[in-house]
């Protein structure tokens, strides 16, 4: 069985679809998530990701991706990269060709072009128009997700449990009109993305600020190792935010975890999270309440 798990409605959508359909032509589970990611960073008409999403306060476009491998602990991100789509791949080649985790700005920019990837204008009629919106004041303020749930950072996580193998990978531009040069939770192994073959793995999307202070992929992972199930280990990093962290609730801070037996769950600080679930093919779509607290 293959389940692989994707946020938010609409660009989770396009996610989970095109993840699925490269698992169905035989993908492994790092392609199959890249592939699904990739697809979300290259469509201009979401506004979540990648090409065509919302830009910094200069009105540019930097964008944070990573994944990881449950099964060697390998994993792969790049941060604030400008003119390239799709850098989930790029994110996965610091994985597989370099020694190191993380590449930022424009030296993963360079890095990317020097392995192909074609410097590109990501900015498109739609998101100029949401930006000069921004600027005029008009727009929500610093962030999309309380006002329209086709935006912003899609994480993903699988699993084959078959092969008792986990990955977990997340792709975004980050908050929306953020200060340049801005990072925040999506491309930091333990923050945005975790997963270990022994365990499990698990994602979070939201206020990156407090999400990165709490750890909270790694929090989740750690839980569902002291035996809670993966609903119990969201729930306890979320409440443990909305005690501790004053800001937690500024903004939705949400995870998400999948154990290595195929259970999973969602939590969120604020507002309803969508959640995409697909099991060998079998498309589920859930929303998950804020807990109280
Ligand atoms: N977590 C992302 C960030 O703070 C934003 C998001 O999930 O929408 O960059």
């Amino acid at each position: 069985m293959t389940t692989i798990l994707a946020s938010w409605k609409d660009p989770g959508k396009v996610g989970i679809e095109a993840a699925w359909t490269a698992r169905l032509q035989g993908a492994d589970l790092t392609t199959t998530l890249e592939k699904g990611l990739s697809a979300c960073e290259l469509d201009p008409e979401l506004l979540a990701i990648g090409l065509g999403s919302l830009p910094n306060a200069d009105g540019d476009l930097e964008l944070d991706a990573s994944i990881m491998d449950g099964r060697t602990m390998r994993a792969g991100a790049v941060c604030a990269v400008r003119g390239i789509v799709p850098v989930i791949s790029v994110a996965r080649k610091v994985m597989e060709d370099t020694p190191h985790v993380m590449l930022a700005g424009d030296q993963a920019r360079r890095f990317a072009i020097e392995n192909g990837f074609k410097p590109q204008n990501l900015m498109t009629a739609a998101n100029i128009e949401k930006y000069d919106e921004w600027k005029r004041g008009e727009a929500e303020e610093f962030y999309v997700h309380s006002v329209d749930e086709s935006h912003d950072t899609v994480t993903m996580l699988a699993l084959d449990q078959k092969e008792n193998h986990l990955v977990a990978a997340s792709s975004t531009s980050g908050l929306a009109w953020k200060l340049p040069g801005r990072v925040g939770d999506s491309p930091i192994i333990g923050a945005g993305i975790y997963a270990d073959d022994e365990i499990g793995a698990a994602g979070a999307t939201g206020l990156g600020e407090e999400l990165w202070k709490a750890v909270a992929s790694y929090r989740a992972v750690r839980n569902m190792e002291s035996g809670m199930s993966a609903q119990e280990a969201c729930e306890e990093v979320i409440r443990h935010m909305i005690r501790r962290q004053v800001n937690a609730k500024d903004l939705p801070c949400v995870v998400m975890a999948l154990r290595k037996d195929g259970d999973f769950g969602a939590a969120t600080t604020k507002g309803e999270f969508p959640l995409w679930i697909c099991q060998d093919g079998k498309f589920e779509y859930r929303e998950y309440l804020a807990l109280e607290g």
